[in-house]
């Protein structure tokens, strides 16, 4: 691969550029030096990163004499006391206002890592240089951060926008199967909801997807963040496009509530897109060919799309009643009016829909 690919967000407060490549160190440091020039740096990893990675970034950003932070690996540490920990840690060694972070690693470094470098000295600078597929497409961008608590995942948090990212698909080489096709749910979900086009790219090249092929997965990411992109910029507040990114969540969130967490949100996710997608057909709306089309892709990529007889649909329902995007108690959904292209009606993207089709959708197989 060539030149690198940048893609400018634009948003109110603050823009940043996100550049996509394959040899980004040389970049983060040129980008640090012209703009954040004697400031201190500290990185934020994950155990698992750190052993995988820790030559390749003393290497690459060793005369920035980065402070590296690591902390167990996995969602159960996206918490509070982390973030403290990490606080504490920055400010025994006396950094400052003056500070840049890097966040490197998965949505869960980034999560956290956004939250401290919002709060910390009032707010300052972070860069995000995303491990996972899913952090390159969808947690590293748009600006929010947060922690899970014992009342619900993402309850505290804030919206802090980096000052930059920095996407290297090198990363993608070390990381386990199961988290790749964790971030392809939601590139399908983007897909699905948005670009007709991304969705036959991906059911053509499902294949070069799985084996890694560098410029079909550049493809793909490239123009998921674009899709994201468009979305977010015309939506900041979260009013009504955003919801677009919801498709399948509204189950989904619900089904990994059900399963105490214990599912990785993207497979509850491919769950969710089955089921609302066949919510779509059972209010008219998606023709049942196409339906069948989206289940078969989520099957070329081993995203489960089944819900066991023994699952609980009443329980589920429950669940979303009370989920944070519900409106007075009833869950709303996002539709699909065919590949590409959602329900909207007077500037609303999700709908109430009656419990007898939400119990009906879940229960037929798709
Ligand atoms: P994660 O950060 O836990 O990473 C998954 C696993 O992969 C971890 O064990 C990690 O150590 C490992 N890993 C990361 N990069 C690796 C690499 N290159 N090679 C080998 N192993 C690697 O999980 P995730 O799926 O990236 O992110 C999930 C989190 O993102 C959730 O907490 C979710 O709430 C959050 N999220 C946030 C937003 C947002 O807008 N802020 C959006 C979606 C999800
Ligand atoms: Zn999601």
């Amino acid at each position: 691969m060539g030149e690198e690919i940048r893609i400018e967000i634009e948003s109110k407060n603050k823009g940043y550029p996100i550049f996509i490549g394959n040899s980004t160190s040389a970049l983060i440091q040129k980008f640090i030096e012209e703009n954040h020039k004697n400031k201190k740096v500290g990185i934020i990893t994950d155990d698992n990163i750190k052993s995988l990675y820790e030559n390749t970034i003393s290497k690459s950003l060793n005369h920035l004499s980065p402070y590296l932070i690591s902390i167990p690996a996995g969602e159960k540490n996206k918490t509070r006391e982390t973030k403290e920990r990490i606080e504490d840690m920055l400010l025994e060694k006396k950094y400052s206002r003056d500070t840049i972070i890097i966040a490197f690693g998965g949505g869960v470094i980034g999560d956290l890592a956004g939250f401290v470098a919002s709060t910390y000295n009032r707010g300052i600078s972070i860069i995000h240089v995303p491990t996972t597929l899913l952090a390159m497409v969808d947690s590293s961008i748009g600006g929010k951060t947060g922690v899970d608590t014992k009342y619900g995942k993402n309850l505290i948090g804030t919206i802090h926008q980096p000052d930059a990212v920095f996407i290297d698909l090198n990363f993608l080489n070390s990381l386990p199967k199961e988290e790749f096709l964790n971030g392809m749910s939601e590139i399908i979900k983007i897909a699905i909801t948005s670009d007709k086009e991304l969705f036959e790219f991906i059911e053509k090249n499902s294949k070069e997807i799985l084996e890694k092929e560098e410029n079909t997965l550049l493809y793909i990411i490239k123009r998921s963040i674009e899709l994201k992109k468009e979305i977010i910029e015309r939506d900041e507040e979260e009013s009504g496009l955003r919801q677009t990114l919801n498709f399948g969540h509204t189950f989904g969130h619900a089904f990994e509530n059900y399963s105490e967490y214990k599912i990785k949100h993207g497979f509850c996710i491919s769950r969710g897109i089955a089921v609302e997608s066949k919510i779509s057909v059972l209010t008219e709306n998606l023709k049942r060919e196409e339906e069948k089309r989206i289940v078969s892709l989520l099957d070329k990529f081993s995203l489960p799309n089944k819900i066991n007889e023994d699952i609980n649909p009443n329980k589920i329902i429950d669940i979303m009643k009370v989920d944070k995007k519900t409106r007075n108690q009833k869950p709303r959904f996002v539709i699909l009016k065919e590949i590409g292209r959602i329900k909207t009606k007077n500037k609303d993207f999700s709908f109430e829909i009656k419990e007898d089709i939400i119990k009906k959708a879940i229960e037929t197989p798709k």
